[in-house]
């Protein structure tokens, strides 16, 4: 017999499918940061204004303006959007991404392309552009993307954009514009040059010196992950080559007072609430507010209305 449509009201109706989740975002000018990082599920994160996104996750769409993406490790849920990155920007009108990966990923993510060709016989067209550790890459008008050595399971690096700037060197200060063009058509070095932390993503990571380096440190914003934060896994963070809401705590007190500090990579098993009261309870009132939880969006939604408020007045 042809059952009758349910009720709206029937109580034993089926849930609707979970939705996508939002995209967390925290807004440190000049730098939107955004994107997801739920640990063993998916890793990425965008800053628009730099043109790169760290890690690719599954690749939501609003990550695929971003030329450049920057893979730290090769662990599924930091990698596995790569195919769709390459194959989405030219359906989308855009010009072909070009991939940043540690030297040793190269040959795996090649094939895995060429792969993709077999599959669907069709051309895709990718870069793939290693990087080793200290080695730099011009990513937009004098911005430069820097692998720095992390520690994890597998080989890994983290990244740093840095700006190059230059300045008249002081000696010159001063002198007449004949004097100092006279001097550099002969040669001389007129300029000093220094290489300005923007961003600093570490991707997953385990706790060492590795990671109290000027660019980490320096940087105005450090992205980095927190994968446990109850006490009492300092252990597993350690097991895993992840860190703890203690190396936080630890690494806080050692960046600059102009660093905002973004957590990610957050476990599932940690409820937001719970993270929320453990930064609170951990980190120096005096710094809270510069240290961020990228997946909180209650708490960067407030904030953000509050930035946006601010600007207004
Ligand atoms: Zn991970
Ligand atoms: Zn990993």
């Amino acid at each position: 017999m042809p059952q009758a449509p349910p009720d709206s009201q029937d109580a034993s109706l089926p849930a609707e499918p979970a939705r996508r989740p939002q995209l967390g975002f925290v807004y440190t000018p000049p730098f939107r940061v955004q994107g997801l990082s739920i640990a063993g599920e998916e890793s990425v994160v965008a800053v628009p204004e730099l043109d790169v996104c760290f890690d690719i996750g599954s690749c939501p769409k609003a990550v695929l303006p971003s030329p450049f993406v920057a893979l730290t490790h090769g662990h599924m849920d930091h990698v596995a959007g790569i195919a769709y990155y390459f194959s989405q920007r030219p359906f989308q009108g855009m010009s072909a991404g070009t991939v940043v990966c540690p030297p040793s990923l190269r040959d795996g993510l090649d094939g895995l392309m060429k792969a993709w060709q077999k599959i669907e016989r069709q051309k895709t067209p990718y870069t793939l552009t290693p990087l080793a550790d200290g080695e730099m890459l011009e990513i937009k008008n004098n911005h430069f993307l820097r692998p720095f050595r992390t520690v994890h399971t597998v080989p890994s690096s983290g990244y740093s954009v840095l700006e190059k700037r230059t300045k008249l060197k002081p000696k010159l200060v001063g002198m007449p514009q004949e004097e100092i063009v006279r001097r550099k058509n002969a040669g001389e070095a007129i300029v000093d040059t220094r290489f300005v932390p923007l961003v600093s993503y570490t991707g997953d990571t385990g706790w060492g010196d590795h990671l109290l380096i000027p660019e980490v440190l320096e940087c105005r914003v450090l992205i980095t992950e927190c994968t446990f934060m109850e006490r009492g896994h300092r252990r597993r963070a350690g097991v895993g080559k992840h860190l703890h809401l203690d190396h936080i705590v630890e690494l806080v007190e050692q960046v600059g007072d102009e660093t905002d500090v973004i957590l990610t990579h957050l476990s599932r098993r940690t409820h937001m609430n719970d993270a929320r009261k453990a930064l609170a309870g951990a980190i120096p009132a005096d710094k809270l507010d510069r240290v961020h939880l990228l997946m909180d969006s209650r708490t960067n939604r407030e904030r953000f209305a509050q930035q946006q408020a601010q600007a207004v007045a």
